[in-house]
């Protein structure tokens, strides 16, 4: 596949801006961050654009009220602990369980982009844990 696409600038819906540091510390590389639902919108339903640069994942970690993931650009990696990384592309759906601890973010040679849908928002913030090492990152392919 053509793995030479520069999703830089936004695709679909805007970018945003380099994820603030309380977000970003949760990150390995620099991801972009757009609030399309904020927070505190009475719907309880939060909906972020996150742009990951090549190489950019976040830590493991869990959703209280599960999460909802969108792909629209590029391609990534979904894990779930215990079972083997899912490769993403532009159209897949990943639907992550209250409580499940995972990681998502970018294949190291690909920018990649997500909707991420925070399902029972009022159940509480996620639960972030230790980082994707670079053994474990640099097996995928
Ligand atoms: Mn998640």
């Amino acid at each position: 596949m053509d793995n030479t696409n520069n999703l830089s600038e936004s695709v679909i819906f805007a970018k945003g801006e380099k994820a603030p540091e309380a977000f970003a510390k949760y990150f390995i590389g620099t991801n972009y961050l757009k609030m399309l639902v904020p927070p505190n919108s009475p719907l309880k339903c939060p909906i972020g654009n996150v742009t990951f640069e090549p190489g950019c994942r976040n830590n493991w970690h869990k959703h209280p009220g599960g999460q909802i993931l969108l792909v629209t650009g590029g391609r990534g990696w979904y894990q779930e602990e215990g079972k083997p990384a899912r490769e993403l592309l532009p159209g897949d759906v990943v639907e992550i369980l209250p409580n499940v601890k995972h990681w998502h973010g970018a294949a190291a040679d690909s920018w990649f982009v997500h909707l991420a849908i925070e399902a029972n928002a009022s159940a509480g913030p996620a639960e972030w844990l230790e980082p994707v090492t670079d053994e474990e990152y640099n097996k995928l392919k």
